[in-house]
């Protein structure tokens, strides 16, 4: 599941929370938020502005620490 978050506000679409309020109930996908929908927090923004936020693809760097071994 992916989230969308306003350009203009902090306001996120999670798909897996939905938004009850605006009449998507939760694990509600993305593609099935009319083209029209505008943002419920600020009202300026509609769906296609909205910017996908990558909440699947945790980047973990595993940078070993390579101790000196100074002897
Ligand atoms: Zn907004």
């Amino acid at each position: 599941m992916a989230r969308y978050q306003c350009p203009d506000c902090s306001y996120v679409y999670d798909e897996v929370r939905g938004e009850p309020h605006e009449g998507f109930p939760p694990n509600t996908p993305w593609a099935q938020v009319p083209e029209d929908w505008a943002c419920p927090d600020c009202a300026v923004r509609d769906k296609p502005d909205f910017i996908p936020l990558d909440s699947d693809e945790v980047e973990e760097t595993f940078e070993p620490q390579s101790s000196p071994g100074e002897e």
